[in-house]
């Protein structure tokens, strides 16, 4: 599979230049140049089908022959070795819980595949040297996704006090060849730091850099699984199902248009969003405006500027009439977000954290207008995880997943840097 910039359509790269370069020298994002669809024999078999084959049925045109089909499976199978499980609110709406990887919330599954074909396709002696900029579920899943990954070592930058203390355990407990940094600043600080290093002369002269963030193409690719997964669960009416998918950075959106593009039969796809809604207003009114992110609830999901966007209107040719018969765009607040939280619990006794109760308010939304659709929503997090930012309206007690009590008594490892020029020596002393 060839892949292309985004802007400059004629500048095409391998797999393997597309995972370890992230961008392209021009910045844009890379594409897929063609999708083709699956065959009819086998989206109408997936019931009969394992995880595993119908995972490898669907990943391999996007690696191509660059890794071996053995090896891809073998690395399929370890980024999807947990469960997926599909569970019915009511007649319409049901919840894909993705959740059940070891740092509980979606993004796991990309980070475990990302890491095992950067470590495959570095033929180079020389280590990989991973730079990753996170405020939050991102660092969690790249620290235990790369964890005694062989041949790369990899920093986590984090703003000090700006994200969960679960999270910061989930990033600052690991060693070998993980190096969590605390830095006194903002996520923008962060990835400041991220792109100031990766244009360091003496730096990129001493390290092979790569920055495995969540506009690589290795993030969104296993990411489609979700949808056949989903789909290979329900039991009826299957022509008419849709999607409600809680939105920030769109990458997970996208791969969810991917697998409707495959042939997967998914009617509508609803973009799920707190108040950073610059979607949902660019279906309504055909004008597309970035904003500042404005801090909610549901915070993995405050990004006001989506940056796999450009892949979503690439997908329909950036025709709005195509875009509006596919996706709907709902937003709601953080009062709303919480009262979903409570009718859950109240009415089926299903405890969602807020992003996944941003998709059940989407779903909801989407049926009065549609009363006929089965809509499953994706709940992206365990609610464990945002257990501060919900304490005070969800009184009822749980059990901690035993994925977050390992962690919570552990010590923290992570080194703390004021600016950029401690972050250069930290490198240079430690990256091998
Ligand atoms: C990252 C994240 C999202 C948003 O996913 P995108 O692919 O960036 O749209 C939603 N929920 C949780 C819990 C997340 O960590």
């Amino acid at each position: 599979m060839k892949y292309f910039s985004l802007s400059n359509n004629s500048y095409q790269v391998s797999f393997k230049e597309a995972l370890f370069s992230g961008l392209a020298p021009d910045g844009g994002l890379y594409f897929p140049s063609k999708v083709k669809p699956l065959k009819k024999s086998f989206l109408n078999n997936l019931k009969n089908l394992s995880k595993s084959e119908i995972a490898y049925h669907v990943i391999s045109q996007f690696v191509g022959d660059e890794i071996d089909k053995n090896k891809l499976i073998e690395i399929i199978d370890h980024s999807i070795n947990f469960d997926f499980p599909l569970k019915h609110l009511n007649e319409n709406i049901s919840v894909l819980e993705l959740f059940h990887g070891p740092t509980m919330a979606f993004k796991d599954v990309g980070a475990r595949f990302t890491s095992r074909c950067i470590s495959y396709l570095n033929k180079l002696e020389k280590k990989v040297t991973v730079l990753v900029a996170t405020s939050g579920d991102t660092g969690a899943a790249v620290a235990s996704g790369f964890h005694g990954v062989d041949g790369i070592d990899v920093f986590i930058l984090y703003p000090k006090d700006k994200i969960s203390k679960i999270q910061e355990k989930q990033i600052s407990t690991y060693s070998g060849n993980i190096f969590p940094v605390k830095v006194e600043g903002t996520f923008d600080d962060c990835q400041k730091m991220v792109k100031a290093a990766l244009v360091d002369n003496e730096l990129v002269k001493k390290f092979n850099f790569t920055s495995a963030n969540s506009i690589n193409i290795s993030r969104w690719i296993p990411q489609m699984l979700y949808y056949f997964f989903a789909y290979m669960q329900t039991e009826k009416r299957k022509d008419d199902v849709s999607f409600s998918i809680p939105s920030g950075n769109y990458g997970n959106l996208f791969s969810c248009l991917l697998s409707r593009k495959l042939g997967l039969p998914i009617k509508n796809i609803i973009s799920a969003n707190n108040i950073n809604n610059p979607v949902e207003k660019y279906i309504l009114t055909g004008k597309y405006k970035p904003q500042p992110s404005k801090r909610t609830l549901s915070n993995a999901m405050d990004v006001g500027s989506p940056s796999n966007f450009v892949r979503v209107k690439e997908l329909f040719e950036s025709n709005l009439d195509r875009i509006r018969q596919v996706m709907y765009g709902y937003s709601f607040s953080d009062s709303e977000t919480a009262e979903a939280i409570k009718e859950l619990i109240d009415k089926y006794k299903y405890t969602c954290d807020p992003h996944g109760a941003i998709g059940y308010l989407g779903a909801k939304k989407h049926l009065i207008n549609n009363p006929q659709s089965q809509i499953i929503f994706l709940e992206t997090a365990h609610h464990s995880k945002f257990h501060e930012e919900t304490k005070s309206f969800i009184n009822q007690e749980f059990e901690m997943p035993i994925q977050l009590k390992n962690i919570i008594g552990k010590e923290s490892n992570s080194v703390g840097v004021n600016d950029f020029n401690e972050f250069r020596e930290y490198v240079k002393l430690t990256a091998s």
